[in-house]
């Protein structure tokens, strides 16, 4: 028996919308007014990335990228970026920006930078999230602690991090999953803040390109958590 045409089941299912950067392929049950909204968010969302990360959006080939998107009634905002596509699927009633604006950066760095370590794929993510959206505290804490007080909590007594830094599984075998994200968030804050973006920008190309963390930083382990542990004391919890 002949298969059904993928393409004629998506055709079916989702109805296209294009804005410069993007294809949305959203879901028939969507509400109608957001194939207008979707896409205006998308392109505003496309510039702030880019702004908050010192990145020139000319400089980044979008062109073929593909957003996906699906509404659904009973589960919590989610989304999952690849090569090619980018799926976020959230209640007809949330906020879209958090998944939208995290997994669209996951895209962006990779375009930028090809695969980076975990640490720095989910902590820029986050980093993103965090700089962008003002709504949601719960969002940059983790049982009421702050992205701050993870940071020193794992600092303190701590004398090696490269582990954390390059292990491509740390987001599964280190802290519960949402302290790592702020972890990590607070590590990308600490390295904008004390050395810039582009200082960030060419870790991410090197690192990219599988260059050992202390040779991309140009800093020993110590020197990295001394410096890390000085941005956290700066900052306050
Ligand atoms: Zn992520």
């Amino acid at each position: 028996m002949e298969k059904k045409p993928e393409l004629e089941h998506i055709l079916h299912e989702y109805v296209t919308t294009c804005s410069d950067h993007y294809r949305f392929f959203m879901h028939r049950t969507v509400p109608a007014a957001w194939h207008s909204k979707l896409p205006l968010q998308a392109e505003e969302r496309w510039l702030r990335l880019h702004a908050l990360l010192s990145l020139d959006p000319r400089q980044t080939e979008w062109q073929e990228h593909i957003c996906y998107f699906v509404k659904c009634e009973h589960i919590a905002c989610y989304g999952h970026a690849s090569t090619q596509s980018l799926v976020c699927v959230a209640p007809v009633d949330s906020q879209l920006e958090r998944p939208f604006l995290h997994e669209e950066t996951h895209v962006l760095t990779y375009k930028r930078w090809g695969m980076l370590p975990a640490f720095f794929m989910e902590g820029i993510a986050h980093y993103v999230e965090r700089s962008a959206i003002t709504y949601g505290h719960e969002m940059q804490q983790h049982q009421g602690k702050s992205a701050g007080f993870w940071a020193s909590a794992f600092l303190e007594q701590r004398d090696h991090v490269l582990d954390i830094l390059q292990r491509s599984d740390c987001f599964r075998r280190e802290m519960p999953a949402y302290p790592m994200y702020l972890l990590a968030s607070n590590f990308i804050d600490f390295i904008m803040t004390t050395y810039g973006p582009q200082f960030l920008h060419r870790c991410c190309a090197l690192v990219g390109s599988s260059t050992d963390i202390t040779d991309a930083m140009q800093l020993s382990e110590p020197e990295i958590i001394a410096a890390w542990r000085q941005f956290v004391q700066e900052q306050g919890r």
